[in-house]
């Protein structure tokens, strides 16, 4: 586990799949803080080399989120939405920068995270990879020179059984990408997946689609179909690294700015 480096990041949600990948790509690029998982969890205790079968490094898992933002520069959090709220209220109450990538938060954390970000430097991306924040960039691009009434919109996206929420932070992602770039609010060209007599597709909708299956670590395609030709953009994750290393290239980033919120693409220039 990681030595050296400047930088003391806290990793909330240590136990979880993220969280241990975040302990296993930290090592070489910053000082581990410590770890903390949720209050109760049988991993509580537990030493964090050995969570990640290395050697013990001495430091373990704790429950107490509050000592993890006093002692950090900056803390990266992928635990649940309904913790999110509280933890940006701890990243102000600390002066503790705040990389968010849990996803699937709603009005009230949304609103907790914008209010931190008055304080702190807060990263918020539904998908910490350099290759979905680019293809982000070329479906809002896209989306501005293919018109609404000849091209629809479907996002297509596929994730692991264990997945909780629907669909997922990077699909909503893409989705205001391309309602951006036709200059609309997503809310009011969104299309639900229906069942049964839906009726014909209105021009200019955005649709959503979500699977869940298997371990799939996260697909998906954004469908420009028009009469004649469908253009499709994809992206496959196939290990939770990419995330992982862009979460902790964000938190270098973070501890060193000014308050504001900031996406990836701040991150990434
Ligand atoms: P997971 O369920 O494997 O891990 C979550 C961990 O957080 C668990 O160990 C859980 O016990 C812990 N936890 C839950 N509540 C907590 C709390 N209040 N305090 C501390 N720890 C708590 O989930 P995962 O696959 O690692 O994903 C976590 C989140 O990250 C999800 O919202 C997921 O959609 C998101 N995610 C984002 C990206 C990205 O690039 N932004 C990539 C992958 C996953």
């Amino acid at each position: 586990l990681p030595v050296g480096g400047l930088t003391n990041i806290g990793i909330l949600g240590c136990g979880g799949r993220m969280g241990r990948m975040l302990l296993q790509e930290l090592s070489g690029r910053a000082r581990l803080a410590g770890g903390v998982d949720k209050p109760g969890s049988g991993l509580i205790g537990r030493d964090l080399g050995t969570l990640i079968g290395t050697e013990p490094c001495g430091l373990r898992v704790g429950e107490d989120a509050g000592a993890l933002f006093a002692a950090a520069d900056v803390v990266i959090d992928f635990t649940a939405a309904n913790a999110a709220a509280r933890h940006a209220g701890l990243a102000v109450l600390h002066r503790t920068a705040l990389v968010m990538g849990t996803t699937g938060l709603d009005t009230e954390a949304e609103a907790a995270l914008h209010q931190a970000a008055t304080k702190v430097a807060v990263v918020r991306a539904a998908n910490m990879s350099i290759g979905v924040t680019l293809l982000t960039m070329l479906v809002e691009k896209l989306a501005a020179q293919l018109v609404p009434d000849r091209y629809d919109i479907e996002i297509v996206e596929m994730h692991h059984r264990h997945k909780r929420d629907a669909p997922s932070g990077t699909a909503l992602a893409l989705a205001e990408a391309a309602a951006r770039g036709r200059s609309v609010a997503l809310e009011q060209v969104r299309r639900r997946s229906g069942d049964g007599d839906t009726g014909p597709r209105a021009p200019g909708e955005i649709g959503i689609v979500s699977l869940r299956g298997g371990d799939v670590v996260g697909d998906h395609t954004v469908i420009f179909a028009a009469d004649g030709e469908r253009f499709e953009l994809s992206h496959k994750a196939s290990s939770r690294q990419i995330f992982a290393g862009g979460a902790i290239t964000a938190a270098l980033w973070a501890a060193t700015r000014p308050p504001g919120l900031y996406s990836m693409t701040d991150v990434l220039g």
